[in-house]
C-alpha cells in the first residue's frame, strides 16, 4: 500500500471554490495510485459562518464562561461540516469517499476539554475503508475518550490529527496544505521579503511553532519527529514543492555554521502578551503566587529576577485572574499591556558570539525598546511593544540576511 495523509486547513476549505481545488489535488494523488487519508479543519477563519471561532462565539454570547464539555461538542461540529461538504464535492467529480469523525477514526484522547492529548489511535475503520477503495476523510482537531467523551486537541490541532493518523497507519509522509507556499523565514503577512525555506529540521520548526509561527502546530512536529514522518507544507492554491521538514545530518549543520550570513533560520512572533513587574516581593510570597497561578492555569513565559523586582510575561487573556491573585497579596506591581515577543530561531547559534549585539543594534536603529529577553540553545526572544512588531521583524530579517537564498 502506498499510503499518504493530506491535511487541508481552514482557508483551504473555506468555500466551494476552494473545496474544488482540494478535490483536484485529491484526484491527482488518487490517480497516481495513493491510498489517501484526508484530514480537514473547520471552514475559514474568524468571522466565517462555520469557523471554530464562530462556534465558540455562539456559546459565549449566552455565557461568557461556557461549559467546557459542551464547548468541545460544538467545536467538533466545524470539522464535521467541512468534511461533509468535501465528501460531496468529491462525489461531484466521481471520487468515492467517506467521512469519519475523530471517534470513528479511532483517535483516543486523555479527556482534557479544549486541549486534549491523543493517547492512542486504533485505525481499524480507516484501514477497512481504504481497502474498499475509498478516500477516507477524517475530521481534524477531535477525538474521543475511552469513556466516550468528545474532546478537542487545542487550537490549530488538526495538524496534530493528521500526524497522529499518519503514525497510526504507518504513513511515511504527511502533507499539510495551507494558504502559504511553505514555511517561510518570517510570517509573510508581516515580512514582505520572507523567503520559503525548502528544507528545515524538526527542531527548528518546533521552536518556530512554539514561538508563535502558526503555520504548523508544535505537537504535530513533535510527533512527526518521534515517528520519523516527513512533513511537507504546501499551498493548496499553488501546490508546488513547498517545505520539507525532516532531520538534518550534522554535516549539514556544520556547513551552515561556516556561513555566518545564515546564522539564523527564521523569525517567529507572538502577540497579546503582558509584562508583569512585581516590586519588593520576598521569595516565599513569590513562591505562593506562582503556586496560585499554576492552580489557576496561568503559565509564565519569560521570567527574570532582579534584586528588587521580578519580571515575567503571561498571555493577556489571563490578566483578570492574575490581578485578583496579586491584589489578594496586596503587592505593588506594574503592567505593560499589548506586548509582542519576537524570537529568532537557528540551530547554529550555540557558542557563536555576537548574536545579541546584532539584535540590539538592529532594534535600537529603529528606536525599538527591548522590554525583556530570554534565550535557549536555539532561540533568542525579545519582548517589545506590539506597535513596534512589524518594524522589529523587518529590521531583524534584514540584519540576519534572511531574505537571501
Ligand atoms: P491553516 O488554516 O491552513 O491551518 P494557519 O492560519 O493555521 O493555516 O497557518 C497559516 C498561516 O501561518 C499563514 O497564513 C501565515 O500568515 C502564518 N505564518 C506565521 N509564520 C509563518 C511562517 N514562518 N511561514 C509561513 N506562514 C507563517
Ligand atoms: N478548527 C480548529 C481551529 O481553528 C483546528 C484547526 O484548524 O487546526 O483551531
Ligand atoms: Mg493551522
Amino acid at each position: 500500500m502506498n499510503i499518504l495523509v493530506q491535511k487541508f486547513g481552514g482557508t483551504s476549505v473555506e468555500s466551494y471554490e476552494k473545496m474544488i481545488k482540494v478535490s483536484e489535488i485529491i484526484k491527482e494523488y488518487k490517480e497516481k495510485g495513493y491510498d489517501l487519508v484526508v484530514v480537514v479543519s473547520a471552514m475559514g477563519r474568524k468571522g466565517a459562518p462555520y469557523a471554530t471561532d464562530t462556534l465558540i462565539q455562539l456559546c459565549k454570547e449566552i455565557n461568557e464562561e461556557p461549559s467546557l464539555r459542551e464547548l468541545d461538542l460544538i467545536m467538533s461540529c466545524g470539522e464535521i461540516i467541512s468534511g461533509t461538504l468535501l465528501v460531496n464535492t468529491l462525489k461531484n467529480i466521481g471520487i468515492d469517499s467517506v467521512l469519519l469523525t475523530g471517534a470513528q477514526a479511532g483517535i483516543i484522547t486523555d479527556g482534557k476539554y479544549g486541549d486534549s492529548t491523543v493517547i492512542d489511535i486504533s485505525p481499524i475503520r480507516i484501514h477497512d475503508e481504504l481497502s474498499s477503495g475509498k478516500v477516507v476523510i477524517v475530521t481534524g482537531f477531535q477525538g474521543i475518550t475511552k469513556k466516550g467523551e468528545v474532546t478537542t486537541l487545542g487550537r490549530g490541532g488538526s495538524d496534530t490529527s493528521a500526524v497522529i493518523i499518519g503514525k497510526g497507519i504507518k504513513a511515511k509522509t504527511v502533507e499539510i496544505y495551507t494558504d502559504v507556499d511553505g514555511i517561510m523565514t518570517a510570517d509573510p503577512k508581516i515580512e514582505p521579503n520572507a523567503k520559503i525555506i525548502k528544507n528545515i529540521n524538526y527542531d527548528e520548526v518546533f521552536q518556530m511553532a512554539e514561538k508563535g509561527a502558526k503555520v504548523i502546530h508544535p505537537r504535530a512536529v513533535e510527533i512527526a519527529k518521534n515517528s520519523n514522518i516527513v512533513l511537507k507544507i504546501k499551498n493548496t492554491l499553488n501546490p508546488k514543492e513547498g517545505t520539507n521538514i525532516c532531520s538534518y545530518t550534522l554535516t549539514d549543520i556544520d556547513s551552515y555554521r561556516v556561513n555566518e550570513k545564515k546564522l539564523m533560520t527564521a523569525i517567529a512572533h507572538k502577540n497579546d502578551i503582558i509584562q508583569v513587574m512585581i516590586k519588593n516581593c520576598k521569595e516565599d510570597i513569590f513562591t505562593d503566587i506562582l503556586n496560585e497561578m499554576k492552580k489557576n492555569g496561568i503559565s509564565i513565559d519569560m521570567i527574570n529576577f532582579f534584586v528588587k523586582e521580578k519580571a515575567f510575561t503571561i498571555d493577556s487573556n489571563k490578566l483578570k485572574i492574575l490581578k485578583n491573585i496579586l491584589d489578594s497579596y496586596k503587592l505593588e506591581y506594574n503592567l505593560i499591556e499589548n506586548c509582542s515577543k519576537v524570537t529568532l530561531i537557528g540551530s547554529r547559534i550555540t557558542g557563536i558570539p555576537g548574536v545579541m549585539v546584532k539584535i540590539v543594534r538592529a532594534l535600537s536603529k529603529k528606536d525599538i525598546k527591548i522590554l525583556q529577553t530570554s534565550d535557549s540553545h536555539m532561540t533568542i526572544s525579545c519582548l517589545i511593544n506590539e506597535k513596534d512588531l512589524k518594524y522589529a521583524v523587518n529590521a531583524l530579517h534584514e540584519e540576519f540576511n534572511l531574505f537571501e537564498e
